[in-house]
């Protein structure tokens, strides 16, 4: 999956770090990175501080090992050659290496989300500050504090025998994909999982149990992977707003996505391996 940097690790833990001349800079603007991606041997870069410019304004975002990455929009700074402009589509078209530094790119997608999300305070519209002890933003006028947010979301692996339900979404992403969707206020997860399958298909479910969970920086979201089973009438009545496609299909004809970065990927891949 995107997060299986091992034995790389991401820190992102809040840090007093000052920016140097080999920090690594995730220059984004309107939804894109500046980056390098050498098609040829598919290999991506970063630009570097001591090349972008030491005297603009940078914000510490994490580290992976000893690399330390810092944010910038800054409008100052020298593009450097066979640089351009990069969104996440691009990222995930084919595997490029080395591999952290896409997850990096999607980490920092979802940190960039929230600095620039809340610029402003939310209850009286003031300028809002970094706060000097841990990543959140506080309002200097009325005090209060925001901290990054992480959307939760299910995704669902429902099992009829020797098949799995598998979804296609009517715009986007073009690929296999599972029941999925984000938890309500007030909702427990295993709710979020029974309430999606029947709004999405209009099957239930049932012995709900937990798989692995993902960060995935797009949408802001924490996905958790369920496994169950349809529970009665297997007949299913398709949500036709949201999927244009829902069907039960054998393991062995199951067709993967085509790269492996996603649990949803993962979850199909598992039961159509049988190991499950
Ligand atoms: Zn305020």
């Amino acid at each position: 999956m995107i997060q299986d940097i091992s034995p790389k690790k991401l820190n992102n833990s809040y840090s007093v770090k000052s920016v140097n001349t080999n920090s690594l800079v995730v220059l984004f603007k309107g939804g894109k990175f500046l980056l390098k991606i050498d098609n040829d041997k598919k290999e991506i870069s970063y630009p570097l501080a001591g090349v972008l410019g030491l005297d603009i304004h940078y914000t510490y975002l994490f580290s992976i090992d000893d690399e330390d990455f810092f944010y910038t929009d800054s409008e100052a700074v020298n593009i450097p050659k066979d640089f351009s402009f990069y969104d996440m589509r691009d990222l995930r078209k084919d595997y490029l290496f080395p591999k952290h530094y896409v997850f990096a790119a999607f980490t920092a997608f979802q940190l960039i989300e929230w600095y620039e999300g809340t610029r402003y305070c939310g209850r009286c519209g003031s300028l809002n500050e970094n706060s000097l002890t841990e990543r959140a933003r506080v309002c200097p006028k009325c005090g209060k504090t925001v901290y990054p947010r992480i959307n939760p979301a299910v995704i669902v692996g429902v099992i009829n025998n020797d098949k799995l339900l598998l979804t296609k979404y009517r715009t986007g992403f073009a690929h296999n994909a599972l029941v999925a969707g984000f938890t309500e206020i007030g909702e427990s997860v295993e709710e979020t999982v029974t309430r999606e399958v029947m709004e999405e298909t209009g099957l239930k479910v049932k012995n709900i149990r937990y798989y692995k969970s993902q960060p995935w920086g797009i949408a802001s979201d924490i996905l958790m992977g369920f496994f169950c089973e349809v529970n009665g009438d297997d007949s299913i009545k398709m949500d036709e707003e949201e999927l244009k496609y829902a069907q039960w299909v054998p393991r062995k004809e199951i067709e993967l996505q085509p790269l492996e970065y996603s649990l949803t990927n993962e979850m199909m891949k598992i039961f159509k391996e049988g190991l499950l």
